[in-house]
């Protein structure tokens, strides 16, 4: 059998784009410190960066790869439009390209289904919702700056009134969503690939101080293998058959995560992950205006 060769999995996209399967997330890795993590990953071998305008890191992401010496167009880079942006989509990926020092992005991703607006905080507009955000985020496709259009944190039923709406041309390349074996959400996934969106996974080792570092499955499969729960998670991540999206701003961590070449999960191994009975979530909506989620990410 050839070797399995994980690092190298990419997921063709409905653009005939292919995304790479691993990315470096960097949600929560401060300026200061995202720089070197984006760096030693590009050198690493990650060929796949996820940032977004709201993590207000982005500037020293550009500023990582430019160190890395990884030539652009061989790294795929992900931003994302912020919520209180929606009314302002040319003038979102205009900033991040300039925060980024970047002419282009290979995924823009509406970060949210929530249109909030800048001069009322916290409140949602009345005459704008995401169908609207969408309708301009397609306009981006032929300006040279967005390969690909996407969303984030969308569950069923807004996934359905953006694909049913006359004014939607394209369907979205990817939905970016938390996925870890205590969020699985399978019907999700199911309807995404229905759909040809790819799923691309979030916090995919459970996030901050995850539980599911102690997790007895996980951990009796990594000791079996001689792995650690990290790359676990990742191999169950990309053999379920979405992108992973890893964050860390320790070095050695970065290369770890990254260390899952030759090896792979037996079925029933996959199996187990996937009978892991406990349920958490680390983003719910609670914190916006607009109801998100409705069940339907499950
Ligand atoms: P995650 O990648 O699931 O977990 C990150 C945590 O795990 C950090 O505390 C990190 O610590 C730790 N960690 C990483 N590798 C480790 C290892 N080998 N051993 C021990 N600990 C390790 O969490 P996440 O940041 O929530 O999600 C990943 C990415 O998904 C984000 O960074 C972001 O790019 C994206 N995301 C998107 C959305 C969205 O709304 N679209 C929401 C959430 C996340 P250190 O950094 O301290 O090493």
């Amino acid at each position: 059998m050839a070797a399995v060769k994980n690092t190298a999995k990419t997921f063709k996209l409905n653009s005939g784009d292919s995304v790479p399967g691993i990315g470096l997330g960097t949600w929560q890795s401060k300026p200061g410190q995202v720089e070197k993590a984006v760096e030693a990953a590009l050198r690493a071998g990650y060929r796949h960066i996820d940032t977004a305008f709201a993590y207000g890191n982005e500037k020293e992401v550009g500023e990582g790869i430019r160190a890395s010496g990884v030539p652009r167009e061989d790294i795929w880079l992900t931003t994302k439009l912020d919520n209180p942006w929606h009314k302002r989509v040319a003038e979102g990926i205009d900033q991040s390209l300039k925060n980024l020092g970047t002419s282009y992005v290979d995924l823009y991703l509406m970060h949210w289904p929530c249109s909030l607006d800048p001069d009322h905080e916290g409140k949602a507009y009345a005459d704008w919702d995401f169908v609207d955000t969408w309708r301009e985020m397609q306009k981006l496709i032929g300006t040279g700056k967005v390969r690909n259009i996407g969303v984030s944190n969308f569950g069923i039923k807004n996934l359905e009134k953006l694909l049913n709406d006359p004014s939607c041309k394209i369907v979205p390349a990817v939905n970016q969503i938390e996925l870890h074996p205590g969020n699985p959400s399978p019907k999700l996934v199911a309807y995404n690939k229905a759909h040809g969106i790819h799923t691309s996974g979030y916090s995919p080792l459970g996030s901050s101080d995850s539980p599911l570092y102690s997790n007895e499955t996980i951990n009796a499969i990594a000791k079996a293998k001689s792995r650690t729960p990290q790359q676990i998670l990742l191999v169950w991540g990309l053999q379920k058959g979405w992108s992973v999206l890893p964050k860390t701003v320790t070095t050695s961590r970065v290369e770890a995560n990254y260390d899952l070449d030759g090896w792979s999960l037996s079925d029933d191994e996959v199996a187990k992950i996937d009978a892991i009975p406990d349920r958490f979530k680390v983003c719910q909506d609670g914190w916006l205006p607009v109801t998100v989620f409705y069940g339907d990410d499950e």
